[in-house]
């Protein structure tokens, strides 16, 4: 995973002066999109950062984050971990995170984004008797748990009603976060996602094969690209953007759960036309629908209520969409050359 410059630039400080005892934090699924924006960040605030991921000999996040080899599905050495890291605040990322592939694997999708959550929050609470000081945690949680014809837009109150394997095993993290944090006083956030991209999106979501094909279109390697339903709309932040929420929710008084969502939606052919036209092509030429590619169930238009967030964290995402759409594609330019 390079660390392009137009990756890192756009990710902002929310200390500025660093901290006079660094504070540990522990991110789970640190290879992942957001793992990198948010161990860029902390590490930038003065934070000792480590990460859990699968495969950490094929990481390319550099030697200033710990890394230590962990699968969700083999928890038995949480403990030991636990009291090696000795972390502070505990952000967890790591999930079978792919919507489709649940559906063809669920259990494996309830063991890791379900049960894995679980794993981490008893290793956190039984950290947090072992040490006599309180744990921080942080669950990305999403906006998939939600009932989608409750919309359009979704607070924190809104119903939950997974339509998905992946969305059932979230609704369980999410359920089982807001438990600790009652039933044993812990300070555990859900941090309740929707959709949020950046260069570093793996190329099964559409923003990234749309980028990488157009990329590749662009430099003559290859002519067409198929899509399904162009009149799907959802709303697509930056990465860089939600991992700064994720941070300021750990920081607050109180633990509770925020929506993180941008204020807008835009339709999959709002997101080609841009693309395409920031490349000087019309994106008909190249454009081709596949009908097999439509969902079976696509959700309705649905985006956040971000009042809470707003007006609690301050927060505000701030990248645009056509912002967000460029940075893509300059980096799959980069890539495919
Ligand atoms: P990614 O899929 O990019 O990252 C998930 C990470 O989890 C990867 O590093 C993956 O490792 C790791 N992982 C997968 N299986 C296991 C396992 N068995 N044990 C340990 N680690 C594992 O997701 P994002 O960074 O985009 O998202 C971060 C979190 O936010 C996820 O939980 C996701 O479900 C949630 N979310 C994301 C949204 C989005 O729009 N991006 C929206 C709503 C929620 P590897 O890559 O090596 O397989």
């Amino acid at each position: 995973m390079p660390a392009a410059p137009v990756l890192l630039a756009v990710v902002s400080l929310r200390r500025e002066s660093p901290l006079s005892v660094a504070t540990v934090a522990l991110i789970t699924g640190i290879d992942g999109q957001d793992g990198y924006y948010l161990s860029r960040l902390l590490l930038k605030q003065g934070y000792e950062v480590h990460g859990f991921a699968l495969r950490p000999e094929q990481s390319q996040l550099g030697e200033e984050v710990s890394l230590h080899p962990f699968d969700l599905r083999q928890p038995a050495t949480l403990g030991d971990l636990f009291g090696k890291i000795q972390p502070d605040e505990v952000y967890h990322l790591a999930a079978q995170s792919h919507v489709a592939r649940s559906y063809e694997h669920p259990l494996e999708t309830a063991e890791i984004t379900g049960l894995g959550a679980l794993h981490m929050l008893e290793a956190s609470r039984q950290w947090q008797l072992q040490r006599g000081r309180p744990v921080r945690f942080f669950q990305a949680s999403s906006s998939a748990i939600f009932d989608d014809k409750a919309g359009p837009v979704l607070n924190e109150e809104s119903p939950i009603h997974p339509r998905s394997p992946y969305a059932c095993a979230k609704a369980y993290a999410h359920l089982q976060v807001r438990n600790y944090r009652e039933a044993h006083g812990m300070f555990a956030c859900n941090g309740i996602l929707f959709n949020h991209e950046s260069p570093l999106r793996d190329a099964s979501f559409v923003t990234r094969k749309i980028t990488r094909a157009a990329a590749r279109i662009k430099l003559g390697l290859q002519q067409k690209l198929k899509l399904g339903n162009l009149d799907a709309e959802r709303s697509w932040g930056f990465a860089g953007d939600f991992v700064e929420a994720m941070g300021l929710m750990l920081q607050q008084d109180e633990p509770d759960d925020y929506v993180i969502s941008t204020t807008e939606t835009h339709s999959v052919r709002e997101f080609v036309e841009t693309v395409f036209a920031y490349l000087d092509r019309d994106y008909r030429d190249h454009v081709e629908i596949d009908p097999e590619l439509f969902r079976p169930h696509d959700a309705p238009v649905l985006r956040g209520d971000i009042t809470r967030a707003r007006t609690r964290l301050h927060w505000e995402p701030k990248v645009s969409f056509r912002q967000l759409a460029e940075m893509m594609i300059e980096h799959d330019l980069e890539q495919e050359a």
